[in-house]
């Protein structure tokens, strides 16, 4: 399609959101076109096989999951899964610990047996009484008290957010569970499984259910902006960027990945570790909440894909500022950063052909099943609006 030809929709990001609206309106008969800056579709969900041949998360691991049919429906038309259960562990004083936070954990802690009944005693007897949580820290210690908040919690979130757990929202430690008994998931979502040959190729397959779209790599729409034309604009990346910035930057973190490959003969020596072979360590995850330790965690999503390939990766990730050149990852869940959001969506909401969706769009720490029924639903708008 060429660039002067005019389209339905302009759809910006060629990530889970924008991918997704332009096969749902392709398939109502729209022609579309999506643009992404970056030279690979997928955004932030992009995999991809590395040297050693192990299917790696470029950009930090994807846990795909989702308490909604509807969604696992409209996915699996474009791919198989491979089921599993995400384990993660957190080491501290020199050992693994079972996390999220259970009854292993607590006996792991007294250094013997106990029971449930035990746990949620002790848990009464330290939980700090606070009715409503109004920041991270009082929504850890009013589950398990000073303790367990200082060996798991407080550090982690400084080293990951350069805040301390007082200053952001209670969302953020929030999201983590506390278990009174020994389910060590750390996720409950019915549905937890990643699509068997991976988020980009499942990603391929939407494109090319999408007959009246075409997707244009390494192109920055607003270092472009007039040279598109179009009925209707869908915008997937920042908004404080599509304003060029007019009220400030909206606070993101990013993240440094460090990848260490190893082979099966390197993995040998540590196989008493992992307790698994081919694998490196013992779970998918394994955080590090001390500040001592400069990453947060080490993830091994080998544990996850099921991949069978003798050699292994695992990737450190290192908390760092976030600057305009790099990706913004994080949203920085704080009262100002919020109130700056809001300034954008009311710009936003004079827009009248541009929809502002996705991660970066509404600013918000959305997962991929969230954004996924945020453009199903923007879809389904858009149709009815331009049928009409
Ligand atoms: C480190 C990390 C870990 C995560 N882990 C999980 C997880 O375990 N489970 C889960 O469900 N979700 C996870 N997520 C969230 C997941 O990445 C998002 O829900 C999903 O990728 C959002 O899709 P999107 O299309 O809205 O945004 P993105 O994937 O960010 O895509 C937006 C795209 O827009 C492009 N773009 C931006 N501006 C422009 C421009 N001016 N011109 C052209 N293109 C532009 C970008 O290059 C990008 O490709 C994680 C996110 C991060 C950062």
């Amino acid at each position: 399609m060429p660039h002067s030809q005019q389209v339905d929709f302009l759809i910006v990001g060629a990530g889970f959101s924008g991918l997704i609206a332009a096969e749902r309106l392709s398939a109502a008969g729209f022609r579309c076109k999506v643009l992404d800056r970056r030279p690979h579709i997928a955004g932030n969900a992009f995999d991809e096989y590395d040297e050693s041949g192990v299917l790696i998360h470029r950009y930090g691991p994807h846990y795909f999951r989702t308490n909604s049919p509807r969604i696992v429906e409209y996915l699996s038309r474009f791919t198989e899964w491979h089921h599993v259960s995400y384990q993660i562990k957190s080491y501290t004083q020199g050992k693994y610990w079972s996390f999220p936070i259970n009854l292993n954990t607590f006996e792991e802690w007294l250094g013997r047996a106990s029971t449930e009944d035990e746990w949620v005693s002790w848990l009464d007897a330290h939980k700090v009484p606070i009715d409503s949580p109004a920041n991270s820290e009082e929504v850890i210690v009013s589950q398990v008290g000073w303790e367990l908040y200082r060996a798991f919690f407080e550090q982690y979130t400084i080293k990951q957010w350069q805040l301390h757990p007082k200053e952001l929202d209670a969302s953020v430690c929030g999201r983590i569970p506390i278990r009174h008994n020994r389910d060590d998931r750390y996720l409950t979502d019915e549905f937890q499984a990643l699509p068997v040959a991976g988020y980009t190729a499942m990603l391929q397959k939407i494109i090319d259910h999408s007959p009246n779209s075409c997707v244009e790599l390494g192109v920055d729409f607003l270092a472009e902006k007039d040279r598109w034309s179009y009925k209707h604009l869908i915008f997937t990346g920042p908004i404080d960027a599509y304003f060029d910035f007019c009220y400030g930057t909206l606070p993101y973190r990013s993240v440094r990945f460090e990848n260490e490959s190893f082979t099966a003969e390197q993995l040998l020596e540590r196989e008493n570790i992992s307790g698994k072979p081919g694998h490196w360590q013992p779970a998918m995850q394994v955080n590090f909440p001390d500040l001592d330790v400069p990453y947060t965690r080490i993830v091994e999503i080998k544990h996850a894909t099921g991949q069978q390939i003798d050699a292994t990766t695992i990737v450190k990730e290192f908390p760092e500022e976030w600057t305009p050149e790099k990706e913004p990852f994080y949203p920085v869940p704080t009262s100002s950063s919020a109130e700056l959001y809001e300034r954008y969506k009311a710009l936003a909401q004079q827009q009248e052909n541009v929809s502002f969706i996705g991660r970066l769009g509404t600013y918000r720490y959305y997962n991929m099943d969230q954004v996924t029924g945020m453009a199903l639903a923007e879809a389904d708008r858009l149709i009815k609006r331009y049928s009409a």
